[in-house]
């Protein structure tokens, strides 16, 4: 599973064995029952592309013939099968065929070989079925070459374009767009909560309409990244912010009337009206603002190095730690209990006492486990952003704003519309409740800011930099005050480091810059006792090596138990210094992985990380999994770090 496009969205990555057996029967089926029900000339039905296909596949070391990364191979072998599919969809009597090149949007020189090889093989000869080739693009402008490319082949007759990220219009403007293709202009931005907002949109259209001949609109991309609507979410309608949202079912609606502002703008003086409205408010905080203007380059740096802070941090702990990344499984009880808090059958105060009995329960688990940095468990937190959302001033939240993450697991994400700020501690209660029951540390647990602002929906009227540095003010409060109660470890999540990282070098460069100094400005407050941890997962972390080592966390706890090292070798090349927590199994299975297992894991690991910077996890939180192998696989972890420790 790998994050989707500068998203949020996860995508099980397909592994190609060697074989390839095309069974589209049931999509095709789908394809028929579409067009009965809307009609051939409405239903649209939508093909992922060969090359984005191929681009993200892995192909499996082992597969015949095949020298691993050999992409331009397996193109040429599924491109009779895509030729294939195209003609058996237009078969179908639809008019027509959305093709989505995600890949398009890629940086990567290595792509357009592909397209050009791909395409016009796979498409039907220009009218044959009578079906018009939408090539769909999204998250970002394209670029110049893909661009140039694109627009020139005969057998698409529709280009469809994301106007809301990147410079598409500076595209058209600089090498036209033929008269012969329809434009698909991506104005509605299918990402943001907010609403068309005329001012901008108006001089993009008067543009397209000076460069393009045929155009209509659509999204900026899929609905999917969106909640459904905000039908029935009063509290959401009836704030301050409430005229300018605008979820899924609303942006279709705005999609329609972006089209007729083409003819004619006045369609937007409702609109007008609302956004100026809305402007009026005060969204600043001047405390919040006053505070990041003091803030200077010292605020970002820990008070010591990394190579004399270690040495004061945890007294006492032993070689290889054992630890977990935060949370234990949320059990249908801790569920009820939250769903009875929310229909009030009971306190606030009966629900804290059944939460700190979980607490209880999880402190006494780890200490019969025998780990070393223990952790709370996270029974009082829902998602890992929502939690901290709820506690901070300048957040919104829906009642059934759910938006997917992958598969049936979908999150909440908040709104941010106002500065934010921390009004009080968000941690420090459960933090107390947990440590009180135990002599060892127990870790401190922290989502960061960049994750908090990647999993949320920002506010369009300030830089999304400011908002994470405004996130990292509260967060560097809650490190402090979790010092104060005593913490000696303090974990800062941020497995969504580069989520939102932009494709563009430049701008990826600036993009981590500042998500790098977000995360600094709220964790380098610690004391050179307090070890600062941090986890990421689900990401690829090769393009951000050294902003991770900029972190400068003491500890960094990575997914890695499908990923055979290579991480570990790439974090040996930058030369990393800092102590690293690869995991040693993978949590989304409720397989139990052997001491066997585990100890050829640290084994391997041991060989790229020095046996004094090696910290011993599992891939990533246990909220998912059930007790009974929660408990089994760290027992195990526990006895093959024992096991490895005798060798050492
Ligand atoms: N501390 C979080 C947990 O254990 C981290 C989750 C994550 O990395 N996605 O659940
Ligand atoms: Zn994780």
């Amino acid at each position: 599973m790998k994050k989707w496009i500068t998203s949020n969205y996860h995508y099980m990555v397909p592994e190609y064995d060697g074989k390839i057996e095309p069974n589209f029967d049931s999509f095709l089926a789908d394809v028929q029952r579409g067009v009965k029900v809307l009609g051939g000339d409405k239903a649209a039905p939508v093909v992922i592309g060969p090359v984005t296909m191929v681009y993200l596949s892995k192909i499996k070391a082992f597969a015949s013939g095949f020298l691993n990364g050999e992409k331009h191979k397996l193109l040429e072998m599924l491109l009779p099968v895509y030729k294939d599919l195209l003609k058996k969809v237009a078969s179908l009597g639809v008019k027509e065929i959305q093709v989505h090149e995600a890949a398009l949007v890629m940086r990567d020189e290595t792509l357009l070989p592909l397209f050009k090889k791909a395409y016009p093989f796979i498409l039907p000869e220009k009218n044959a079925f009578n079906v018009d080739i939408n090539m769909v693009s999204f998250m970002e402008d394209i670029g110049e070459e893909h661009y140039k490319w694109l627009v020139t082949i005969d057998e698409v007759s529709i280009v469809s374009l994301d106007f809301t990220r990147g410079d598409t219009l500076g595209l058209i403007k600089k090498h036209g767009f033929p008269a012969t293709k329809m434009l698909g202009a991506g104005l509605v931005d299918s990402r943001s909560v907010w609403c068309t907002d005329p001012n901008k949109v108006l001089p993009i259209i008067e543009e397209i309409k000076r460069h393009v001949k045929t155009a209509r609109v659509n999204p900026s991309g899929s609905l999917q990244y969106l909640p459904w609507s905000l039908e029935g979410e009063n509290d959401l309608e009836n704030h301050t912010a409430g005229p300018v949202l605008s979820f899924a079912k609303e942006k279709i609606a705005e999609i329609s009337l972006v089209a007729e502002a083409f003819h004619n703008p006045d369609v937007f003086s409702d609109l007008l009206n609302k956004w100026s409205e809305y402007i009026q408010f005060v969204r600043e905080n001047s405390s919040v603002r006053s505070r990041l203007e003091r803030i200077t380059e010292a605020d970002f740096c820990r008070s010591e190095p990394f190579e004399i802070r270690r040495g004061k941090q945890l007294p006492g702990c032993p070689i290889l730690p054992t630890t977990t990344i935060g949370s234990f499984p949320q059990t249908k009880a801790i569920r009820q209990l939250r769903s009875k808090l929310r229909k009030g059958t009971i306190t606030d105060h009966e629900y804290k006492d059944e939460i700190d009995k979980q607490i209880a329960y999880m402190i006494g688990i780890q200490e019969a486990l025998g780990l070393d940095i223990l952790v709370h468990g996270e029974p009082e937190r829902t998602d890992m952003v929502e939690f901290f959302g709820q506690q901070l001033e300048g957040m919104l939240f829906s009642k059934n704003g759910w938006v997917q993450s992958f598969g049936s697991r979908c999150v909440r994400p908040p709104i941010i519309w106002a500065d934010v700020h921390r009004p009080r501690p968000m941690t420090t209660r459960e933090f107390k409740v947990a440590q009180a029951l135990t002599e060892k540390p127990v870790k401190g647990m922290l989502t960061g800011p960049v994750t908090i602002l990647n999993w949320s929906f920002p506010r369009a009227d300030i830089p999304r930099k400011d908002q994470a540095m405004q996130l990292a003010l509260c967060l560097r409060d809650e490190v402090a005050d979790l010092e104060s109660c005593g913490c000696t470890v303090i974990q800062v999540d941020e497995p969504a480091l580069r989520e939102a990282m932009p494709l563009r070098a430049n701008e990826k460069k600036e993009y981590l810059d500042w998500a790098v100094d977000a995360f600094r400005l709220s964790t380098a407050i610690a004391k050179s006792e307090t070890q600062i941890h941090t986890h990421m997962c689900y990401c690829e972390f090769d393009d951000c090596m050294d902003a991770i080592d900029k972190l400068d966390t003491d500890v960094n706890s990575i997914e890695n138990a499908r990923s055979d090292n290579a991480t570990l070798f790439a974090f040996k090349r930058i030369g990393y210094t800092k102590d690293l927590g690869p995991g040693t199994y993978d949590i989304h299975s409720p397989v139990v992985p052997p001491v066997e297992f585990i100890v050829n894991k640290l084994s391997a690991f041991l060989e790229c990380v020095e046996k004094e910077k090696l910290v011993v996890n599992p891939d990533c939180g246990l909220k998912t999994r059930a007790w009974p192998e929660t408990i089994e696989g760290l027992k195990n972890m526990v006895e093959a770090t024992s096991l490895v420790r005798a060798r050492l």
